[in-house]
């Protein structure tokens, strides 16, 4: 029977997306394709909260928007502060290290959010370039304030990355406002569209630091030089082509954008609070535990439980299946 997909992400998707997904596919140079592109670039910088960002929207996962971010804005000896609260913190080590970046890891202990006392202290030794960090953290469910350390970051002129994967458009974002310089998700959680599309937005300060680079951005695939003339002509409904974009899943991209905005962010955001809210009475009810230490620090688009004790998780989650939920282990070893 048809199962109700309870995961990170892919998410359950609406009709209405998954009708836009099967519309015949047309060219991506078709003027209606155009502006179907143009309208989702605009309506990205209202969900973000960006008028003033410059949106990307390419073919590809979360972690290539994340590879985007550390392609075009990191050369060979940077220094940059990793904060991590989990698997995907570690993961953006990884990848910043592969562009040469000398990274600094500030981990919080499980279930636990760095404390800003410590990132300000890293901060102050003023050899920073970057922060980068995630909002919510899908391994442990955690969920970061980013408004403070945006905060720091500008104080220290030092330029921050927020891993929006597993948060834009169910939690709080509000990039101009807080003066984040890169937010990137993708399109398979609350942005409500299947896999497929990877979407950043950066801010003016961020594409003046790309602009002024040294030495030429060394992955040809993520490279703005080849993005921005792209999402440019687009957005001046102008015929343009570097690499053929996913024609359908844009069309669904536009589709749900509309139906987020329609709704409203703030209100949005305010029915993932009240439904994380209830869930975790129901978790609490049950007995069991969550992985946050408190609940101000628990994220609002998923929530991270510890299996009962004694029950192996593998064999629960087959269980569920039979009764058609489909529900997602943890990524890490504990
Ligand atoms: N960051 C976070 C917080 C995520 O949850 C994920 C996906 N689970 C990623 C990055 C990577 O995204 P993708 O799997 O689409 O490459």
């Amino acid at each position: 029977g048809r199962k109700l997909l309870m995961i990170p992400g892919p998410i359950e998707f609406e009709p209405e997306v998954l009708h836009a997904m099967s519309i015949p596919t047309t060219s991506h140079v078709a003027a209606d394709f155009i502006t179907v592109f143009a309208n989702s670039l605009e309506l990205m910088r209202t969900v973000w909260k960006s008028p003033k960002g410059q949106p990307f929207i390419v073919s590809g996962t979360g972690t290539l928007a994340m590879d985007m971010a550390a392609a075009n804005l990191i050369e060979k000896g940077d220094d940059v502060l990793v904060i991590s609260t989990g698997y995907f913190g570690k993961r953006f080590k990884d990848i910043l290290e592969r562009y040469g970046a000398n990274t600094t890891l500030l981990e919080a202990p499980l279930g636990e959010v760095v404390s800003l006392e410590v990132i300000e202290k890293e901060l102050k030794t003023g050899s920073y370039k970057v922060l980068t960090f995630t909002h919510v953290d899908t391994s442990t469910g955690l969920l970061v304030d980013p408004k403070p350390i945006a905060h720091l970051a500008k104080k220290y002129n030092v330029l921050s990355i927020l891993d929006g994967v597993c948060s834009v458009a169910g939690e709080e974002i509000n990039q101009d406002e807080w003066e984040l310089d890169v937010v990137l998700t993708a399109s398979q959680k609350a942005i409500g569209v299947p896999p497929g599309l990877a979407l950043l937005m950066a801010s003016q300060k961020a594409m003046r630091v790309w602009e002024n680079r040294k030495t030429p951005v060394s992955n040809y695939y993520a490279d703005w030089t080849n993005w921005l003339p792209i999402m440019s002509a687009y957005e001046a409904g102008r015929p343009s082509y570097f690499g053929t974009p996913a024609v359908n899943l844009i069309v669904a991209l536009e589709t749900s954008l509309k139906i987020i905005v329609q709704e409203g962010m703030d209100t949005r955001v305010k029915r993932h609070q009240n439904l994380a809210k209830a869930f975790r009475a129901g978790i609490a009810a049950l007995n069991l535990e969550i992985l946050p230490k408190t609940n101000t620090i628990a994220a609002h688009t998923l929530s991270a439980v510890y299996y009962p004790k004694g029950i192996d998780g593998a064999a629960l989650s087959a269980k569920m299946v039979a009764d058609n939920v489909i529900i997602a282990g943890g990524l890490l070893p504990k």
